[in-house]
This record gives structure tokens, C-alpha cells and sequence, in this order.
């Protein structure tokens, strides 16, 4: 179990036991204190609701989310308002998640507000105008309202606003998607010299393999509601072990010509979450799949060090045992 041994060491971690009709199911994981672990997958694999648990915006039916040593899923509500100036979400609709009625100011002071941390509207102004620097706005713009800012600039106020209350994790749901490709690197960048200088803890949701190439840390791959496979940035994207990581790195822009050759391109959408497909539940569209998938579900095995992959076809890697 990941997240036993981690939950001694601050940070969070993430279990769910696994039965039944459910958008995650028997997922474990750990994100280390400082550390980024992107949750990468199609629509539909379940990664925000994933992220939703984190947080406890949704309760989970079953399962533990331990923040610093403590099961977060048992707190009251009391508790777990407190709680929630340590966790943070950034959303990825930076349009949909910023009150069109509220000033910038409004918006950002309201978390300062709510968890008492800048008292009079003096400091709250004061620390907005900080927070507006810090992600590279200009302090004046804090009497205008969301619609005279771009896509990007409204993403920038949406992470001020996050980090106002000096979370410890945040769950960036992806916070690049809804922008134009131009802006993006920006904003992961953004999101990486924030972490640099305030030591947080990410869980950055994309469903691109290519965005979370430079902020990721660790990497866990999402398939209907599983985490197929999970490790090194490193490992997983030069010795994916999983067909379904290979065919999602194989349809990101690759800037390696040889490995073109070996473009896997899935076939269908992914299964309706109701209709999980038995045994292994990628079966149905994983290009080398056998008899026994559609019969066996396969656990996560680690493969490299660190590295995990649920696929009764990994191998483990002879390279990675020796060094
Ligand atoms: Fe494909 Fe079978 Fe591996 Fe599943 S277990 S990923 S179906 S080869
Ligand atoms: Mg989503």
C-alpha cells in the first residue's frame, strides 16, 4: 500500500478499496511534500473526480485521503474548513470559476477573508496587490472584473486567488486546457516558480501527456477510474510500460523523429464508467490484447524501480533492475 508508508512523512496520500459501480476505484497513490504528481488520461477516466475527493468536495463512499498523518474523509465540517486553506484547487475553466460580478479584489481577498487571515480591508488590499505581482499582474488591475482580462490573465488571478491562503497542495485540474496553446507554457511555468519558491505540493490533472512533461515529477495514468500505471517522469515516459501510456505519449507532439514509427493510435472512446469492461478494462481497446485480459484484471506491479504497471504484458525492464 503506497500510501501507509507515506502518510508518516507529511504530504497526502490516496486509497480507495475497490468494488462496485464507481469513478475511482481502487486507486492509491501518494504526492510527497514539494513534489508535482501529474494525473494523466482521456475525458471521462475520472481525474477530476479523483481530484474532487482529494479535497473532499466530493465524499467518498469508501477509502481514505490522508493529508499530514490524518484521514481527512473523517473530519467534520468544522474541521474540514480549516482544513481547506491547506488544499487548494485550481479549476480549468478560468472563465466559469470567477464570479463576472465580483472585482479581481473581491475574488481574491474572499479565502483571506474567510480563513481570517487578512483582517482589516486595508491589509486585504495590500496583500492582493502582493498576490497580483507574484503571478505576474499588475496591482492596479484589482478594481476591474474578469471579463477585461484574457484567458490567461484570468488563470493567473484564478492561481492568485489559490495560493492567497498559502495552501500546502493544490490540485491544478487542468489549469492550461481551456488556453490557447501560446499562453499555456506560461502558465505551467508560472505554476512551477510558484512551487520552486513556496515548496507546495501539486496534483496537476491533464489529458495530455505533453503539458506535464516539464512540471511532473512523478506521473500516474488514469484509465477508467485506475491508476494503470504510475512512476518516474523520467521511466514513464522513456520505458512506458503500459500500452495505454504507450498510445497516450505516441499521440503527443514528439519531437523525436524515430520514434514516429511507432505511433499506436486507440481505436473508440473510452467505456461508459457504468459499463466497465471485465478484466482488464482497457481490453477493448488495447492494440496487443489476449484472451486472458478479458478474463483477469491485472494489479499494478513494479516494473522499474518506482515504477508500477498494471498490464499482465509489462515487463519488467532488464536495464533499469541492473543500474
Ligand atoms: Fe492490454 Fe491485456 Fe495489458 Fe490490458 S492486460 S493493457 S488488455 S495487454
Ligand atoms: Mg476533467
Amino acid at each position: 500500500n503506497l500510501g501507509k508508508t507515506f502518510s508518516d512523512a507529511g504530504g497526502l496520500s490516496f486509497t480507495s478499496s475497490s468494488s462496485g459501480v464507481r469513478a475511482v476505484d481502487g486507486a492509491s497513490f501518494s504526492v510527497k511534500a514539494g513534489e508535482t504528481l501529474a494525473l494523466v488520461g482521456e475525458s471521462g477516466c475520472g481525474k477530476s473526480t479523483l481530484g474532487r475527493l482529494l479535497l473532499r468536495l466530493i465524499q467518498p463512499t469508501d477509502g481514505e485521503v490522508l493529508f499530514e498523518g490524518r484521514d481527512i474523509t473523517s473530519l467534520s465540517a468544522a474541521e474540514m474548513r480549516m482544513m481547506r486553506a491547506k488544499m487548494q484547487m485550481v479549476f480549468q475553466d478560468p472563465y466559469g470559476s470567477l464570479s463576472p460580478r465580483r472585482s479581481i479584489a473581491q475574488i481574491i481577498s474572499e479565502p483571506l477573508e474567510v480563513f481570517g487571515i487578512a483582517k482589516s480591508a486595508r491589509q486585504r488590499r495590500e496583500r492582493v496587490a502582493e498576490l497580483l505581482t507574484q503571478v505576474g499582474l499588475s496591482p492596479s488591475f484589482m478594481d476591474r472584473y474578469p471579463r477585461q482580462f484574457s484567458g490567461g490573465q484570468r488563470q493567473r488571478i484564478g492561481i492568485a486567488r489559490a495560493i492567497s491562503v498559502n495552501p500546502q497542495f493544490i490540485v491544478a485540474d487542468e489549469p492550461v486546457s481551456a488556453l490557447d496553446v501560446s499562453v499555456q507554457a506560461q502558465i505551467v511555468n508560472l505554476l512551477q516558480d510558484l512551487q520552486a519558491e513556496r515548496k507546495f505540493s501539486y496534483l496537476f490533472i491533464a489529458h495530455d501527456l505533453a503539458v506535464v512533461r516539464h512540471i511532473a515529477d512523478r506521473v500516474a495514468v488514469m484509465y477508467l477510474g485506475r491508476i494503470v500505471e504510475i512512476g518516474p517522469k523520467k521511466s514513464v515516459y522513456s520505458m512506458p510500460q503500459h500500452p495505454y501510456t504507450q498510445a497516450l505519449l505516441s499521440a503527443a507532439p514528439e519531437p523525436d523523429p524515430d520514434r514516429k514509427a511507432s505511433r499506436i493510435v486507440l481505436q473508440g472512446d473510452v467505456p461508459s464508467p457504468s459499463r466497465v469492461p471485465p478484466g482488464c478494462s482497457f481490453h477493448t481497446r488495447c492494440p496487443i490484447a489476449k484472451d486472458i485480459c478479458k478474463l483477469d484484471r491485472p494489479g499494478l506491479r513494479e516494473v522499474s524501480p518506482n515504477q508500477f504497471s498494471a498490464c499482465h504484458f509489462a515487463t519488467p525492464n532488464p536495464l533499469t533492475q541492473a543500474g
